[in-house]
């Protein structure tokens, strides 16, 4: 099943909708620096943004530069990180990660993609998270859970795999929307277009939206 005709016309009615009602909407995960907040959208896999920021809070004391993560025991790491869940995984990411930005970066975080994705853990999503939040390069279209759910409900990706619905979504959204586009569309499936109880009845783009796999009330 491809994207329908009409995807285009309705991607740019969706941008103009979710822009006039999330003007300001940004990145919830709390950063100082390309560096916080790629650790904290490692974090971020599997947990709420509130709980990551909890988490951070006493992290990003700790530990501030890429060599202090390099240096530190898996095991002190996880310690720090347990609540988020997966910690093992996310502490060998973190640490992995950061040894590798501190031995061939001077500890900086590379503003480039196919350098960000050769780090240990990092995929398409964390990268253009990166890209997108912390230097504001339009690298591509974060797809997560919420954008996934929300563009398919909207036809404009027939798609199931992330990076297949990123090439759609970049395919029809401006190169210019694409980061806010996805911290509009991940505010919204937040708030309005929910896994469970979609608010189609108040929803912004109730109008214009063709509700698939969307289970009539
Ligand atoms: S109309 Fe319903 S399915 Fe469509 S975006 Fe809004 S809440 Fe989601």
């Amino acid at each position: 099943m491809g994207i329908s005709p009409n995807a285009k016309r309705r991607a740019a009615q969706v941008v103009r909708l979710l822009r006039r009602e999330y003007p300001d909407a940004t990145c919830a995960l709390n950063y100082t620096s390309p560096l916080e907040l790629l650790v904290a959208t490692i974090l971020s896999a599997q947990c709420t943004d509130e709980r990551v920021n909890q988490v951070t809070k006493d992290l990003f004391k700790k530990y501030r530069t890429a060599a202090d993560y390099a240096r530190t025991p898996l095991d002190e790491l996880e310690r720090g990180i347990q609540s988020t869940g997966f910690f093992r995984n996310k502490a060998r990411s973190i640490v992995g990660c950061c040894k590798l930005l501190a031995e061939q970066y001077a500890g900086q975080v590379p503003q480039d993609l196919e350098a960000l994705v050769e780090l240990p853990g990092i995929g398409r999503k964390t990268a253009n998270v990166v890209l997108g939040t912390a230097f504001g390069v339009p690298s591509g279209v974060v797809v997560d859970t919420h954008v996934t759910r929300v563009s398919r409900r909207l036809g404009l990706t027939a798609q199931k795999d992330p990076e297949k619905i990123e090439q759609d979504l970049m395919a029809l959204v401006p190169e210019s929307e694409w980061i806010d586009f996805g911290h509009r569309t991940i505010h919204h499936g937040r708030r309005t277009c929910t896994a469970r109880k979609p608010e189609c009845g108040e929803c912004v783009l109730g109008g214009i939206c063709p509700r698939i796999g969307v289970a009539e009330k």
